[in-house]
């Protein structure tokens, strides 16, 4: 490959600030790995890590890979879970983290427009004083940043009624793999709404970083809810959550979050520390749905939502009072934890985290995935979005034993197959990047060839994040 050059800092630090550009083997070893399973048993190490300040420094990192056929893996924080920030076939990771300024808040227009390392957090913190926030809540959202939220379109729990964030992006600013900037959403300004021209926003939106680096982002933001109540629900069975929480939306309720965790027996022992009450010997589901809105219309959804709850669940516990619902959420959370920790010695990975099913069929498929998980000798915990049929599977195997390890691997396959033969999708937020890309072919047949086409278009050099989603070679074993 001709861009493995013996000096490479040097050949990189010719284009970049020689302090932004990283060889040294422990610093490169650091971007060896995301959250992903797979990156921990299998770590990929670049060839140098650059961290870009200003949009002429991509351009003119790209317009050298290019000339070179160099691989560029743009990197955010890293939480993804699907190896999207693996350098899989070698190259050098962008680490777009730094590159975090807030260039401009607009109150009186509800938008904002940012730099791609900023972080989730960070910008909530610059919206508060103006009464502003970015609604989709990814529960990485400490860490992750926006950019990194756009490439995976990112959505979180509070998403069902708010949306992802494809649903708050105006435009965005995109190095393509020629070095070329495309600017989205329309170059004389941005507004809230715009169907002007082909929707390129939502082309770059999920696409990963195979398709462009995108170095700015400008975002809707909204008012935030004036209050918000809800309500913890423990079920015997999947079948009477899913008819209690049919019934919330019958009777008027828009849920902002419905979120479950599949119980291990014995579960609900993780809420009797909260509340007595909460727990329920072999209870299948625990359910927390929140509403919000204004006083008014928050105070008569929660009512309606403790009257389902009355109705249909086995035990509830609801609150319309910051502190109250906090400690529901802690409930979740511990539900979830005590459901994590059944087996001794095993460690929670993200290995087929994130698929997602028709609501039909989301009580059967939850029971086939605990057999797949069985059947196979590893235990696993399911939570995630109940509301939306989408599914996080965190599978609990003991990572020292090889054994265990091949278990993990086979688990997480038979799961995505599972669902892709239930008509399902193999992920729904956390994106397909390496891991899930032998499943492409399956789930979109000729659809892959067209995202191949689009990235030839688009990285005609075919230096963009190679190996992820739709690897080249993919479209070579279907032809
Ligand atoms: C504990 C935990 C909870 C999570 N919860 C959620 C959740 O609720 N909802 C959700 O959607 N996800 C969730 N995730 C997944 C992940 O955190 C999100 O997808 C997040 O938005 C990724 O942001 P990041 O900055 O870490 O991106 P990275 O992991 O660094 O990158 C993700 C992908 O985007 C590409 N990329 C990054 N930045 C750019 C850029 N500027 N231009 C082009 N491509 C780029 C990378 O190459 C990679 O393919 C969770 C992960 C963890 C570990």
């Amino acid at each position: 490959m001709n861009w493995e050059s013996k000096d490479l800092k040097r050949e990189l630090s010719s284009i970049l600030n020689p302090n932004q550009v990283f060889t040294d083997p422990m610093e490169l070893s650091c971007y060896s790995y995301d959250t992903s399973f797979y990156s921990a048993i299998n770590p990929h190490m670049p060839q140098a890590v650059v961290s870009p300040k200003s949009l002429q420094d991509v351009v003119e990192l790209i317009k050298w890979a290019g000339q070179k056929q160099c691989p560029i893996i743009p990197r955010g924080a890293a939480t993804g879970q699907a190896g999207g920030t693996l350098a899989i076939s070698g190259g050098i990771v962008l680490d777009l983290s730094s590159w975090n300024e807030i260039e401009s808040i607009e109150p009186q227009n509800k938008m904002v427009f940012c730099r791609p390392g900023v972080t989730y957090a960070k910008l909530n913190q610059a919206l508060e004083p103006h009464g502003l926030y970015l609604p989709p809540d990814p529960s990485s959202g400490d860490a992750c940043t926006i950019g990194g939220m756009a490439a995976n379109n990112s959505s979180g729990p509070r998403s069902l009624k708010h949306g992802a964030l494809s649903n708050y992006v105006l435009g965005l600013e995109v190095v393509l793999g020629t070095g070329e900037v495309l600017v989205t959403g329309g170059v004389k300004g941005k507004v809230l709404k715009n169907v002007s021209g082909l929707n390129l926003n939502s082309l770059f939106l999920g696409s990963e970083g195979i398709l462009g680096i995108i170095t700015g982002i400008w975002l809707a933001v909204a008012k935030k809810p004036r209050a918000r109540a809800a309500v913890v629900m423990i079920f015997d069975k999947a079948e009477t959550a899913q008819k209690a929480s049919q019934e919330i939306e019958s009777r008027g309720v828009v849920p902002a979050a419905m979120e479950f965790v599949y119980c291990a027996p014995e579960a609900t022992r993780a809420a009797a520390s909260f509340y007595e009450e909460l727990y329920v010997p072999g209870a299948e589901i625990e359910i927390i749905c929140e509403v919000d809105g204004n006083e008014e219309s928050v105070t008569w959804e929660y009512t309606k939502l403790q009257e389902v709850a009355k109705e249909y669940a086995q035990a509830s516990r609801g609150s319309n009072e910051p502190h109250g619902i906090h400690e529901l959420w802690e409930i979740n959370d511990n539900i979830e934890g005590f459901s994590a920790s059944i087996r001794e010695g095993a460690k929670r990975i993200a290995a087929s985290e994130d698929v997602c099913v028709k609501l039909e069929k989301l009580p059967k498929i939850l029971r086939e995935i605990q057999l797949i998980a069985k059947q196979n000798g590893i235990g696993i915990v399911n939570f995630g979005h109940w509301a939306k049929g989408h599914i996080h599977s965190g599978l609990l195997a003991k990572v020292e034993d090889p054994g265990e390890v091949d278990a993990a691997f086979r688990t997480a396959d038979e799961i995505h197959r599972l669902v892709l033969q239930e008509g399902g999708a193999t992920t729904a937020e956390h994106g397909v990047g390496f891991v899930r890309a032998p499943y492409m072919l399956e789930e979109h047949e000729n659809g892959l060839d067209w995202m191949v086409k689009i990235k030839e278009a688009l990285d005609p050099f075919h230096i963009l994040n190679p190996g992820k989603i739709c690897p080249l070679e993919t479209r070579k074993e279907s032809d």
